[in-house]
């Protein structure tokens, strides 16, 4: 078969892969611990199913209106100034197939061939795919544990040229956790400002930070910028609702309503009764947020704890989303062969930092049980000290 160039250049997806791979070994009865996949392992909360539910007993199983119904559009600004204390109108957000679609999306409707798309790594798998997708060129500005993983002023200035559109930032970080704080959000504003770029901020685990750290959106901490963002959001990460591919953008008009055409040629819209649902989960459960929150922090203290007893292993401790990115590179091999490794011998599954540009690491999805963490990292730390 004669396949797409466009297909052809793209890999599969590392983390869905690598969770894919896990689901084989546990249906062959082997009892891997897994720490890839990137989603609340909680169920999404009764007060949001039983909306569903009530939704789909009504029969709201016609088409919806292409950007969302007005109702979940509206709950969504209401969130939006609630949680970040900023203004969107209706009309400027779009309901997505996850938040994942809403960033394919917006690449699609901005990037021309060879425009530049700055992506600083350690990355998300699907940024760099995706804007390869839209024929964009990935320039990716490394960072490592040195500096908590975030990407300095002066790194983002020496990357820009005069083909630079669009800048993807993504606070808190998958897979590394870390958050840039309002200052540094600024002042990465302030120099896309001035230098005319536009700004993807992929804000998925607003909800999921810990040790007090409040999470800015970059339009709050750069308000200049308003006309130049697209924000992403989306229900998975902080309702439980993974598996619902709910996701939106929020962006200055022009833009959504370029996603609205793009979106009416591809899914239309999401499900019509996910959407009285997700009214529920952004309107009234900010307790059950909290509760999920809060059993995320202290896995992230008990599963910090025990990798850093590993030797030969050194972690930062990160501010957000439910991850853990520890360096492994002391040991003899890349990190491909370190979680090869592991899933052969120790029958833990975690996903190599060579997938989100970051080679020397491993990413460590915390967002399982307890008793799954100290087992896991047991294993981890046993199969590891052999290697020393
Ligand atoms: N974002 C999650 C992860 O990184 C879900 C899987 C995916 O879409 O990549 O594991």
């Amino acid at each position: 078969m004669k396949f797409s160039e466009r297909i052809l250049k793209i890999k599969p997806s590392a983390t869905l892969k690598a969770a894919a791979k896990a689901r084989e070994l546990k249906s062959k009865g082997i009892k891997v611990i897994d720490f890839t996949v990137g989603e609340p392992d909680f169920n999404t909360p009764e007060t949001i199913k039983t909306a569903c539910k009530k939704a789909l007993d009504e029969n709201q199983t016609r088409y919806a209106p292409v950007p969302g119904t007005l109702a979940l559009r509206q709950a969504i600004a209401g969130n939006l100034k609630q949680h970040c204390d900023i203004d969107y109108k209706a009309e400027e957000i779009i309901v997505t197939g996850g938040a994942k679609h809403a960033i394919y999306a917006t690449l699609q409707v901005l990037i021309n061939s060879g425009d530049e798309v700055i992506i600083p790594a350690p990355y998300w798998v699907s940024f760099y795919e995706q804007v390869l997708l839209a024929e964009g060129k990935p320039v990716v500005i490394p960072t490592d544990d040195d500096t908590g993983f975030k990407m300095t002023p002066t790194q983002f200035k020496k990357a820009i040229t005069p083909k630079t559109k669009l800048l993807i930032l993504n606070t808190p970080s998958n897979p590394t956790g870390a958050c840039y704080n309002r200052e540094e959000l600024a002042a990465f504003g302030e120099i896309c400002a001035a230098k005319n770029i536009l700004v993807l901020s992929d804000e998925i685990y607003s909800r999921l930070t810990y040790d007090g750290f409040q999470h800015t959106s970059f339009v709050k901490a750069a308000p200049a910028m308003k006309n130049k963002t697209i924000l992403i959001n989306g229900a998975s990460k902080s309702y439980a609702m993974t598996g619902w591919r709910m996701g939106f953008a929020a962006a200055p008009k022009e833009i959504i309503d370029k996603i609205q055409i793009l979106q009416s040629q591809e899914i239309t819209s999401i499900p019509t009764f996910i959407m009285p649902a997700c009214i529920t989960a952004f309107n009234s459960c900010d307790k059950e947020v909290e509760a999920m929150r809060k059993e995320f922090e202290k896995r992230r203290n008990i599963a910090f704890e025990a990798l850093n007893k590993i030797s030969g292993i050194s972690c930062c401790k990160p501010s957000g989303a439910f991850y853990l990115f520890p360096n492994v590179k002391n040991f003899k091999k890349s990190s491909e062969e370190i979680a090869d490794l592991l899933l052969e011998e120790a029958h833990v599954a975690v996903v190599a930092g060579e997938a989100f540009g970051a080679p020397g690491y491993l990413r460590i999805s915390y967002a399982t049980t307890v008793e799954n963490i100290r087992e896991g990292l047991r294993r981890i730390k046993e199969a590891l000290e052999k290697l020393c």
